[in-house]
């Protein structure tokens, strides 16, 4: 079972530099070290490209990493965000998928600024600055727009301006849910759907949906997360025990990019060692 308090537990959903978070992988590890966590799992928005100095920084403190990673994904059309922990970072046809996700952003990220530069005195170049190895996103434009003066920080440039409901937004390419599952479970890993109940949903997944989903061969289901609106969760959670899903607890940090706190929620150790049992990569 997930847990409420952050010592002594693993918080497996965070971002770093390399998608959306603002602090280095070594800097979460370090703060995860302070915090008295058992261990924490890196998941980047489509990348891996920061696990290891992840798993170095996390070695070098006594913190235990695993490796993991945020894919955008779709279900009946309505983005899904699916984790993916302990997959093989060799195992292609996932890696040859994610480029194909990474590749669509970056054209989506360009198309909004160039809408958005009609009305707002943004450049590509301040969006993307010098770090563009990493998964660039809507948190990136928002970034440039407070730097720029615009919004006072990343939740206000989203609610007012990169909203889906905004002229400026675009969609982005994303891999059905169902085929994701296939390929994590098939680069080794094991799939959790992430915070299926946050509220900046128009609709949380329902307890058909979570069937569906779970059906191609889901391991857990993040059902304790910051964003996850109390009203919808208890139906999940009966739906997760029915399927014989594990639960998970997370953050989602993203440093100062999100008001989430690092170990705001976290997962058992004795569930982190059975997810452990069944991955390619566990460490
Ligand atoms: P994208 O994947 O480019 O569409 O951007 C979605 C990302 O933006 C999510 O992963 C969140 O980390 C972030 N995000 C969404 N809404 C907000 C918000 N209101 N404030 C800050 N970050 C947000
Ligand atoms: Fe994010
Ligand atoms: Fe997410
Ligand atoms: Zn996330």
């Amino acid at each position: 079972m997930a847990e409420a308090t952050g010592s002594g537990g693993y918080d497996l959903h965070t971002h770093s530099v390399f998608s959306d978070g603002t602090m280095r992988p070594g800097e979460i590890a370090r703060e995860a070290a302070e915090l008295g966590l058992a261990g924490f799992a890196l998941t980047d928005h489509d990348t891996v490209d920061g696990w290891e100095e992840a798993r170095e920084a996390a070695r070098a403190v006594g913190v235990d990493f695993l490796p993991g990673i945020e894919i955008t994904t779709k279900h009946n059309g309505r983005s899904r965000h699916l984790l993916g922990y302990g997959i093989d970072p060799a195992a292609g046809e996932l890696f040859e998928a994610l480029a194909e996700v990474r590749s669509s952003r970056l054209g989506r990220a360009r198309e909004m600024v160039r809408r958005l530069s009609a009305n707002y005195a943004i450049t590509w170049d301040a969006v993307v600055g010098e770090e563009d190895a990493r998964t660039v996103g809507r948190p990136h434009i928002a970034d440039a727009l407070v730097a720029a003066g615009y919004f006072a920080d990343r939740s206000t440039a989203f609610a007012e301006i990169l909203h889906p409901r905004s002229p400026y937004y675009l969609g982005t390419y994303a891999i059905e849910t169902v085929e994701a599952i296939r390929l994590v479970n098939a680069a080794g890993g094991a799939a959790a759907l992430a915070h299926p109940a946050a509220f900046r949903q128009r609709t949380p997944t329902s307890a058909r949906e979570l069937r569906e989903i779970a059906a191609a061969g889901l391991w857990a289901v993040e059902l304790e997360h910051p964003e996850n609106r109390a009203d919808w969760v208890p139906a999940l959670v009966e739906t997760a025990s029915e399927l014989g899903l594990a639960v998970t607890g997370s953050s989602d940090y993203h440093g100062a990019g999100k008001p989430n706190r690092l170990g705001q929620h976290t997962t058992a150790p004795a569930l982190v060692e059975r997810l452990r049992e069944r991955v390619a990569t566990p460490r």
